[in-house]
């Protein structure tokens, strides 16, 4: 199934019900016209409290209640060191138990499409934020019998840029003044991401941010070489800061062909998902 977006991608035509899913408290400022504009359901993965231990999902709560979209069912329920654990753990449940709640949640809330992390190689979690996107608008389109999009934004690269040499279909929003004004205005009032926000607009300008690009998703054979976060992590593990570093091949991969089996499963062993296609289904394996 192939997901066909609006006619109109320029913000005219918006579907009814959208999902925003990021890795961390703060990435919805990249998209923040999309959100004021197609007012998603927005599911957050950690709370965003890194090595300090402080989290900054309330700062998150108050951009999207500005834009006037909506808290999901996921929101902040991990610490980050959490998922770190488990990545280098193997503790592939931790990530499945999550796609299961995204499917069910983007067939019961109608989504349309999703606008998630794209896999940058920068940080573990943002990547697998981007698998299990994958992975779970295959399950939920699957379960709802109709395609659901899956769309990706950059939380790294210089926005205006960012899928400009890939082929159309991705949803385009281009910020008038007052619009980039709002924007720029929430990212400086978010005291958790000062930091980032003044990085970026020295590194890109102000006017990087004008344009806001959703470009359909497509599957990678991994992140882009060299990926940053395994050379961080060795770092960390020469300076004694860490133990053991993550690494593409070694954590990231194993959980997203898990995620990638689980989403087989399920399209192929209809029992599974007998609670969400109804009584139909469980009439037809009694007869
Ligand atoms: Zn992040």
């Amino acid at each position: 199934m192939t997901y066909v977006p609006p006619k109109a991608c320029d913000g005219s035509v918006l579907p009814r019900s959208t999902a925003l899913l990021i890795a961390h408290p703060g990435h919805e400022l990249r998209v923040h016209r999309w959100l004021e504009l197609a007012q998603p359901v927005v599911f957050v993965l950690t709370k965003g409290d890194g090595r300090d231990g402080a989290s900054r999902i309330e700062s998150t709560r108050r951009v999207i209640d500005a834009c006037g979209a909506r808290v999901g069912p996921l929101f902040g329920r991990f610490a980050d060191r959490e998922l770190y654990a488990a990545l280098l753990a193997g503790a592939h449940d931790v990530f499945l138990q999550v796609l299961d709640g995204l499917a069910d949640a983007f067939v019961a809330l109608d989504v349309e499409y999703v606008a998630a992390d794209a896999e940058e190689g920068y940080n573990p979690t943002h990547d697998i934020c981007r698998y299990l996107a994958e992975a779970a608008t295959a399950m939920a389109a699957r379960t709802a019998g109709r395609p659901i999009g899956d769309f990706e934004f950059p939380l790294v690269a210089r926005p205006d840029e960012w899928g400009a040499d890939r082929q159309s279909g991705a949803l385009r929003f281009d910020l008038d003044d007052a619009a980039l004004d709002r924007k720029l205005a929430c990212a400086r009032a978010y005291p958790e991401m000062r930091e980032e926000v003044t990085q970026a607009l020295a590194r890109f300008g102000a006017e990087a941010f004008r344009v806001e690009r959703l470009m359909p998703a497509v599957p990678s054979d991994g992140p882009p070489a060299p990926v940053f976060y395994e050379r961080v992590g060795a770092d960390r593990v020469a300076a004694g800061q860490y133990g053991e570093a993550i690494s593409y091949a070694g954590h990231v991969a194993p959980v997203r062909h898990a995620l990638g089996r689980r989403a087989a499963e399920r399209s192929i062993d209809p029992t599974q998902d007998a609670g969400q296609i109804g009584s139909h289904v469980i009439a037809a394996r009694m007869r």
